[in-house]
C-alpha cells in the first residue's frame, strides 16, 4: 500500500520546532536570526517563491527581508550590492532568488556570496565542502528531501538511488548527500542510516532511463518534464521523491467568465500509475516544495548558530 511523503505536515512540524528554537534564543536575550532575499526584476514565479519565503519566515521569528533591484541592474553593481551583505553583521543569511536575466553572469553572483551566509549552499565553497564531508550548508531541496526520508525513516545505506538530474541545485547535490559516508544525524534517525547508498545520476543524454530506473530502490527526480517517471520504470515497492514543479494548462476549462487559460502544479511523475507501485512517494504540490522552504529556515538558523554570536 502506498504511503504519502507528506511534505505539508513534516514542514510545519518543523517550523513548530524552529520557532521554539528562535523563541528560547530570544529569552536568552539575544537577536532574532534574520535573512535577506535579493531578487532582481519581477518574474512572477519568483515573486511567489519569495513571498512564500518571508511567510515561513515570519511563522518561526526569523527576520526577514526582501531587497528588490531593477531588472536592468548590471552585474558589476549586483556584486557591490553583494559586497554589502557579506559585511552587513546584521544579516546572518541571504539568498539570490533564482533566476538572474540573461546579462548576469549567475556564476559570478553566486561565487561572490560568503560562503558562511550562503544559506542556498550554492556557492563553489559550500558546495566544495559538502563533496569532501565537511561541515557546510546544504543546498535547499537536497537538504529537505534527506530530512523527509529521515522523518520518515527510510533507509538509504546500501540502497540504489537514482537521482534524475544533474543541476546544480538538486541533482548533484542530493547524489553527493546520498553518496556520502554519513556525518551528521538527524532527529529519531541513526547517523548510519544517512548517506551511504550506492547513486546512479541520469540526465537528458542517459540511454535507457526506463532500464536503469527499474533497478532503483529509491528514485529522485528533478527535471522539469511532466509525467517524465511512469509506471513502467518504477520496481514494486520504491520510494518516489518528485522534485518537479510543472504549470500545465488545465484543457477544457478555460474561465467563461474572464477567458483566460488555467493551470495546475504537476511534478515529473506520473502519479497516479506510479502511486500504486510505490511503497512512498511524494504529492506534487505538498511534497519536496514545503522541505525546501523549511530547510532555507534551518539554513539560516545554522548560519546564525555557526558565525553570528
Ligand atoms: P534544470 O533544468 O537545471 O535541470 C534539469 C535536469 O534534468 C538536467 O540535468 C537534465 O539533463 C535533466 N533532464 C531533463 N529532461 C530529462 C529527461 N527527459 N530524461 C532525463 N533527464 C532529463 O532543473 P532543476 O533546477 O534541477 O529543477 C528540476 C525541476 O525541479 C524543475 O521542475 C524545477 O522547477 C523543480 N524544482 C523544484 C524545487 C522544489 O522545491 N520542489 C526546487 C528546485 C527545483
Amino acid at each position: 500500500m502506498v504511503n504519502i511523503l507528506d511534505g505539508k505536515r513534516v514542514a510545519a512540524e518543523i517550523r513548530a520546532e524552529l520557532r521554539a528554537e528562535v523563541e528560547t534564543l530570544k529569552a536568552q536575550g539575544k537577536r532574532a536570526p534574520k535573512l535577506a532575499i535579493v531578487l532582481v526584476g519581477n518574474n512572477p514565479a519568483s515573486e511567489v517563491y519569495v513571498a512564500n519565503k518571508l511567510k515561513a519566515c515570519a511563522e518561526v521569528g526569523i527576520e526577514a527581508q526582501a531587497i528588490r533591484y531593477p531588472m536592468d541592474i548590471t552585474e558589476h553593481t549586483l556584486l557591490n550590492e553583494i559586497a554589502k551583505l557579506n559585511n552587513d553583521a546584521s544579516i546572518d543569511g541571504y539568498i539570490v532568488q533564482l533566476p538572474l536575466p540573461e546579462h548576469i553572469n549567475e556564476t559570478a553572483i553566486l561565487s561572490a556570496i560568503d560562503y558562511r551566509k550562503d544559506v542556498d549552499g550554492l556557492t563553489p565553497e559550500n558546495v566544495g565542502r559538502t563533496v569532501q564531508g565537511l561541515p557546510s550548508i546544504i543546498s535547499a531541496t537536497p537538504r529537505g528531501i534527506r530530512e523527509l526520508l529521515a522523518r520518515y525513516n527510510i533507509q538509504t545505506a546500501g540502497k540504489h538511488v537514482v537521482v534524475i538530474g544533474r543541476s546544480n541545485i538538486v541533482g548533484k547535490p542530493m547524489a553527493i548527500l546520498l553518496m556520502q559516508r554519513p556525518y551528521l544525524s538527524l532527529p529519531g534517525m541513526s547517523a548510519s542510516a544517512l548517506g551511504d547508498a550506492t547513486v546512479t545520476i541520469c540526465h537528458s543524454k542517459t540511454q535507457d532511463l526506463a532500464a536503469i530506473c527499474r533497478t532503483a530502490d529509491i528514485i529522485i527526480v528533478a527535471a522539469g518534464s511532466p509525467k517524465l517517471l511512469t509506471a513502467e520504470m518504477v520496481k514494486e515497492g520504491a520510494v518516489v521523491i518528485d522534485v518537479g514543479i510543472n504549470r500545465v494548462e488545465i484543457t477544457n476549462n478555460q474561465s467563461p467568465i474572464t477567458n483566460t487559460k488555467r493551470f495546475r502544479l504537476v511534478g515529473d511523475v506520473d502519479f497516479e500509475h506510479v502511486a500504486p507501485k510505490a511503497s512512498y512517494i511524494t504529492p506534487v504540490p505538498g511534497g519536496v516544495g514545503p522541505m525546501t522552504i523549511v530547510s532555507l529556515l534551518q539554513n539560516t538558523i545554522q548560519a546564525y548558530n555557526e558565525h553570528s554570536r
